[in-house]
């Protein structure tokens, strides 16, 4: 499924693969000018390119290498040989996509991709119309770059910022390298995030203020609780609740005890590549 929509000159593909009447999991790509910020997922590749046939997209920017976000990167470089920008440690992955390691319900979900070539991005991209600082902002994965347009006060955040707060956290994701991300993020005046998962979130600055607050607050918790002798677990429901269906379908690859774990270990729960 895709839904197609406009904001100031921002124009958002949502789309995710439906499953009968359900769509479990969306994503968004963003033009603005002849650049594209993500290509979405191969499991909505004929609608997206459709929406796509009487657009220019000159450039693709990828806010790191995960399969909702690189997955019509191919196709769109098949009939239009767009330059493919990303951070230069997503590169292999996005390449070479049977690198990583799929769980059932992201093939489900998702499907893997298409391997395209992309080249390291610079520290801006200029369209006709905008000048967008390339922010690298590791956390959710090891390569992930955010976009600013200061002009506008606008923030591409792909999939760093996701909601006030956190319910579920995957197994490779850095809590403390998320935080301290956020916290460089929350200094910026954003007057708009465009996020991956939820399209517009307006008053940016304030979202990203408040959910570095709520993280921070998590983690003083976490560590107050281990040190009264609490378990991992026994901290995971007693601050975030039981595990709901988004442990069971992803098999424990996004868990409210991930985001324990993470801030008592110090890193991701699955070890980044080096
Ligand atoms: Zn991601």
């Amino acid at each position: 499924m895709l839904i197609t929509s406009t904001h100031n000159d921002v124009t958002l593909f949502k789309m995710g693969r439906s499953l009968g009447p359900v769509v479990p999991y969306w994503v968004h790509a963003f033009l603005v000018d002849d650049l594209l910020i993500d290509t979405g997922t191969i499991a909505a590749r004929r609608e997206f390119m459709d929406a796509q046939r009487d657009r220019t997209v000159r450039t693709i920017v990828n806010t790191h290498h995960h399969e909702d976000h690189a997955g019509n990167n191919a196709a769109l470089a098949a009939g239009r040989n767009p330059a493919i920008l990303a951070h230069e440690r997503a590169i292999p992955w996005i390449a070479d996509p049977g690198r990583m390691p799929l769980r059932p319900y992201q093939l489900v979900v998702w499907r893997r991709h298409d391997g395209s070539t992309a080249k390291p991005i610079g520290t801006t991209v200029e369209t006709d119309n905008h000048s967008f600082d390339v922010l690298f902002t590791p956390g959710h994965s090891f390569d992930h770059i955010c976009l600013y347009e200061p002009e506008k006060k606008w923030l591409f955040t792909g999939d760093t910022y996701c909601g006030r707060k956190i319910k579920y956290f995957r197994r490779d994701e850095d809590y403390a390298l998320l935080l301290e991300t956020l916290s460089h993020l929350a200094e910026l005046e954003v007057e708009t995030i465009f996020c991956s998962l939820l399209g517009v979130v307006r008053d940016g600055t304030k979202a990203l203020r408040d959910k570095v607050a709520f993280m921070t607050r998590l983690r003083d918790d976490v560590l107050d609780l281990r040190a009264s002798g609490f378990s991992p677990r026994a901290i995971a429901r007693k601050l975030l609740g039981r595990e709901g269906p988004m442990f069971y379908i992803t098999g424990g690859h996004y868990a409210k005890a991930n985001a324990v774990q993470s801030i008592l270990s110090g890193g991701p729960m699955d070890a980044w590549p080096v």
